[in-house]
C-alpha cells in the first residue's frame, strides 16, 4: 500500500502526526465500551495514540468521541474496511497518516451495523 497516493478530499501535505502511535495494535475488532455493554454501533473508529476502538458519532452511545473527551486523545482512524482517513478534533481536519499495528480495520465479514446478534430491528431509529 503506498502512502504517496492521497485519498480524495485530502491533501498530501495534512498528516496526523502527534499524538499517533503505529505501533499499538486495536483494543479489539468491535466497540470496547459496547461490546462491554452488550451494545452494538454503526461504524467503528481506533485512536491513534492508544487503540482505542469506539464507535462512531452516528452510533447511538458514540464511544468513539466519548474516549476523545476522558482521555483527552485528540486523534482517531477510521476502522472501517478499505478507510484509512484520520481525523483531529483539535482541527476538525481529515488527515492522512502512517499505517497503524494491524489489523488496520474490523474484518470485513462483521456486518454493518454489528456486531451479528446485537442490532435490533429497529436499529435505524437509534442513530444520530
Ligand atoms: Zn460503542
Ligand atoms: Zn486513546
Amino acid at each position: 500500500m503506498s502512502l504517496q497516493i492521497a485519498a480524495p478530499g485530502r491533501s498530501v501535505g495534512a498528516m496526523a502526526s502527534e499524538p499517533v502511535d503505529p505501533n499499538v495494535p486495536p483494543s479489539g475488532t468491535g466497540c470496547a465500551d459496547c461490546t462491554a455493554a452488550g451494545g452494538w454501533w454503526l461504524h467503528l473508529r481506533r485512536c491513534a495514540q492508544c487503540g482505542h476502538v469506539g464507535c462512531c458519532d452516528t452510533s447511538p452511545e458514540q464511544h468513539a468521541t466519548a474516549h476523545v473527551r476522558s482521555s483527552g486523545h485528540p486523534v482517531i482512524r477510521s476502522f472501517e474496511p478499505g478507510e484509512d482517513w484520520f481525523f483531529d478534533y483539535r482541527t476538525g481536519d481529515f488527515l492522512d497518516g502512517p499505517p497503524l499495528a494491524p489489523p488496520e480495520s474490523h474484518p470485513p465479514s462483521q456486518p454493518v451495523p454489528g456486531p451479528a446478534g446485537r442490532v435490533p430491528p429497529d436499529w435505524e431509529a437509534h442513530l444520530h
